[in-house]
This record gives C-alpha cells, sequence and structure tokens, in this order.
C-alpha cells in the first residue's frame, strides 16, 4: 500500500490525488482520500485505480487545506470497499481518518478482545484495530495513538488525521518506508518520495523508526513512542516494489538495484551475448549486470504498459495469462543469442517460466537466468504479498531443480551478502535491512506462532 498526507495547502485534496497517482505501483485495489474541509472530515474512496477512483470528483468539493490518501493493494484481506482506505470514523467527540502500509501481526488476537469488550468492528482490516484501540480512551492525542500503537505488533506507516492534528507513525524497526517532504510551508508525508517529486515538494528527513510525528498548524513536532530499534527497511522495497526514482531510507532505488546487478555479475558471471532485463522493475539491475560484465544490454523484451502487475491476479490461472499479455520478446534481437535474462525476484516462478519459453520462441540459443536477490523461502509477515511457503517456489525446490521448472540452462541467484551490501553503503544511516523472507531472520516476532492476517 501506499500513504499520503498533506497539512496547509490550499489544493490538499487535488495534491493528494497527484501524490497517490504517482504511488500507483504500490496498490491498485482502491483508492481514497479524506480532507479536513474546515468543519469536519469528509472523504471519497472507491475500488479500481486512482484515476478511476477520482475521475468523477470535483476537488471544488474536497475543499480544504488538510488531506490523507491511500492506495490499496489488498492481498488476503477482503477486497471490498469497506476496506479501502483512509477508514473515517465520526464520532461526538469528533472525526478521525486513517491510512496505513503494513500488517500486524496480532490483529486477529486484539480484535477478540475488542470484540469481547463490545465493540463491533465493520471491516476485517487491521487499520479499524488500531483504530478502535486509539478512540477507547477518548480523544485522539499523541498519549492515545502511542499507548495504541504500543499494543500492535508487525510493519506499519500509519497517517492518521483529526480535527486539528495530522499525526505520523513508524513501527520500532522502521520495516515500511515513510519519508516527510515540505511544498512551501506545508508538510507533506508519503510512503515514497517519488510523490514529493510529483507535487514539486521538497525531501526533509524519513520518519524514524518507533517515532510519532504530529503536525498542527504550530509546526511539527515529534515524541517516541517505543525504544528506538535499529532500522530493518524491507529489502523488497529496493528490490522490486519501490519505483526507481524514489529514495528509500537515503538510498535511491534504481542505484541500489543497478549494484545489485553488478553485485550479481561478480558473483555469478556466465559467457554470453547479451544482457536482457524484465521490465519494468529489472531494467536497473541488468543495466547494472551489463556494465559490470561488460556485455551489451539490450531492449530483448518489451512490455505493454496497458497491462497491470500481474500479482495482483488473484488466480494462478490468471497470473499466467497476464505474464503473456504483459511481456513480448523482441525476435531480432533474442534469435541465435545467448541470452542472460536478469529478473529481480522469484516468487511463485510463473514470471521466469513463461519468460525463458518466450525467449527460447522467440530463437534464443542460450539462457542464463540471473535474479538479482536471494531465494525467496519464508512468508512475510510485514504487508508485503508472499503469505504461504507453499507458493514460494523457493521454499520448495532447490535452485537446480528450478532451473529445470522454469526451462533456463543455467540460473543463479544474487547471494544475501550482495543484496545487503547493493542496499546498504553506510551504516550510519541505513542501520540495516530487513530479509527475513530470503534469510528467515524475523526482525519481528510475535509470542507463540507467527498469524499471518493480511488485509494492507
Ligand atoms: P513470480 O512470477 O516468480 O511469482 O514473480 C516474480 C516477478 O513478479 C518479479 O519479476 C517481480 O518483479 C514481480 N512481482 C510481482 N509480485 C511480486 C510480489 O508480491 N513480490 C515480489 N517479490 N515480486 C513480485
Ligand atoms: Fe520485506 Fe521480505 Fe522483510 Fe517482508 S520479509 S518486510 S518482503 S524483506
Ligand atoms: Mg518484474
Amino acid at each position: 500500500c501506499g500513504v499520503f498526507g498533506i497539512w496547509g495547502h490550499e489544493k490538499a485534496a487535488e495534491l493528494t490525488y497527484y501524490g497517490l497517482h504517482s504511488m500507483q505501483h504500490r496498490g491498485q485495489e482502491g483508492a481514497g482520500v479524506v480532507v479536513n474541509t474546515g468543519s469536519e472530515l469528509k472523504g471519497h474512496k472507491g475500488l479500481g485505480l486512482v484515476n478511476d477512483v477520482f475521475k468523477r470528483v470535483k476537488f471544488d468539493d474536497l475543499e480544504g487545506s488538510v488531506a490523507v490518501g491511500h492506495v490499496r493493494y489488498a492481498t488476503q484481506g477482503g477486497r471490498g470497499i469497506e476496506n479501502v482506505q483512509p477508514l473515517l470514523f465520526q464520532s461526538q467527540t469528533g472525526g478521525m481518518a486513517l491510512a496505513h502500509n503494513g500488517n500486524l501481526m496480532n490483529a486477529h488476537e486484539l480484535r477478540g478482545e475488542l470484540e469481547g469488550e463490545g465493540s463491533i468492528l465493520q471491516t476485517s482490516s487491521d487499520t479499524e484495530v488500531l483504530a478502535h484501540l486509539i478512540k477507547r480512551s477518548g480523544e485522539v492525542t499523541e498519549d492515545s495513538i502511542a499507548r495504541a500503537l504500543n499494543r500492535v505488533v508487525g510493519a506499519y506507516a500509519y497517517i492518521i488525521l483529526q480535527e486539528d492534528k495530522m499525526f505520523a507513525a513508524l513501527d520500532p524497526s522502521g520495516i515500511r518506508p515513510l519519508s516527510i517532504g515540505r511544498l512551501g510551508d506545508a508538510y507533506v508525508i508519503a510512503s515514497e518520495t517519488c510523490a514529493f517529486d510529483q507535487i514539486g515538494a521538497t525531501f526533509e528527513r524519513e520518519v524514524l523508526p518507533g517515532e510519532l510525528i504530529t503536525i498542527s498548524d504550530e509546526g511539527m513536532t515529534s515524541t517516541r513512542f517505543a525504544p528506538r530499534d535499529k532500522r530493518r527497511m524491507c529489502a523488497m522495497e529496493y528490490v522490486y516494489l519501490s519505483r526507481p526514482d524514489s529514495d528509500v531510507n537515503y538510498v535511491n532505488v534504481h542505484a541500489s538495484r543497478k549494484q545489485m546487478g553488478k553485485e550479481l555479475a561478480k558473483e555469478s558471471s556466465v559467457d554470453a551475448d547479451i544482457v536482457v532485463g524484465v521490465p519494468d522493475s529489472s531494467i536497473s539491475a541488468a543495466i547494472g549486470y551489463a556494465e559490470e560484465s561488460g556485455l551489451p544490454y539490450e531492449m530483448g523484451i518489451i512490455k505493454n504498459r496497458y497491462v497491470g502487475r500481474t500479482f495482483i491476479q488473484p488466480s494462478q490461472e490468471l497470473r499466467e495469462l497476464g505474464v503473456k499479455m504483459k511481456l513480448s520478446p523482441v525476435r531480432s534481437i533474442i534469435e541465435g543469442k545467448r541470452v542472460v535474462m536478469i529478473d529481480d525476484s522469484i516468487v511463485r516462478g510463473t514470471t521466469s517460466r513463461r519468460i525463458v519459453q518466450m525467449l527460447r520462441e522467440a530463437g534464443a540459443k542460450e539462457i542464463h537466468v540471473r535474479i538479482a536477490s536471494p531465494a525467496i523461502q519464508n512468508p512475510c509477515y510485514y504487508g508485503i504479498d508472499m503469505s504461504t511457503k507453499k507458493e514460494l517456489i523457493g521454499a520448495n525446490y532447490s535452485v537446480d531443480e528450478i532451473n529445470g521448472i522454469i526451462g533456463s540452462d543455467t540460473l543463479a541467484y544474487l547471494s544475501e551478502k550482495g543484496l545487503e551490501k547493493a542496499i546498504v553503503k553506510d551504516k550510519t544511516i541505513n542501520q540495516g535491512v530487513c530479509m527475513a523472507c530470503m534469510t528467515g531472520k524475523y526482525p519481528v516476532k510475535q509470542d507463540g506462532e507467527l498469524e499471518i492476517h493480511y488485509t494492507s
């Protein structure tokens, strides 16, 4: 998911729309905005792409200088409109809107507790659980938010809005991205810095792990709701999720991907004629691989840009069809060549298998698949759609077996060290990364068994 918030600009709702549009890749199932009109919080949301949701919106009807927005990437949770965010709650003490990126591991447990106390929840979203925890103590204040945040376990970036304040909070390990920017006197908060560039805002700083930011007409203040843990930014943000022009935790995504490609070339070089990347997310890594290996980078695969991200498709059948609709080989470039094909990651194996087949049909002489991240062998509990071991090809087969399944001549993954090197240039800035889906070392654990309850 992607979150966006702006404080102190007369075109708040419209700028939120532009910000969300630039973060469309973070979620395509729903989008919404809540604006503070001065007298109330008022929202608009819908299922589908940002453009579709806002097509008939007149921004004159959403006038106000404060707004928060969300793009939704539903995974296992409900896909209904009630789960599209920001969630908006009205009460006698005032309104509250919430936008969340991440996943709470103890949402189910907390939901049981709340229901036991008589709360009636309207959505299957764990964001609503936090809303109840906050509102339980009456007013929406830094204290009530901090208390609520101390009850939840997981990965989260929140923007919370009430009539005269906007809050932003990041989990104590800082697993999900959340940045602060300025547009003139206005404050902007966004999951990705590409949203700042989109609206002409400048990046100011990252929200820190365990930090609670408060923005009001008096300016911005910061407190801490949890001891500051070492930051462990999700490595998959760099590998495939974020946009290449974004800086995630002070590291440019394109630059890190390019370095992943270089590390991959150092680790697993092969005799070949050309390097091709799978558009769009693997182009940067392919350029890095080509540069390091001295082989020419070629545009051997092109993408139909009117097809959405394939992983968003719910069934395997649709996913396979999705790949075919989306990618085509350039025969004149591929034919008779020994091809190094770079992809950023293998999750289920659908993409790689289809592309290898496609390159064979286009006449490739040899196909050497190089993956710019380590094998994904473990589920993610922190908000990325890789929920069960069963669906992860890397959890069930060896590299040799996967090479056979996808039909390549050779297959190699980037090492864990290589990936870390490509992201963490300076430990004082980056501190660390989460690579749990590759290493099995989870930075945040819940007592007892890990629970999967995806909603955002
Ligand atoms: P596969 O077809 O192996 O399941 O998916 C891997 C490819 O899909 C990669 O090219 C990656 O860019 C993209 N991708 C799509 N969805 C996801 C996802 O949820 N996680 C990851 N890591 N990659 C995804
Ligand atoms: Fe990201 Fe993987 Fe960690 Fe999930 S487990 S937060 S996908 S690095
Ligand atoms: Mg890809």
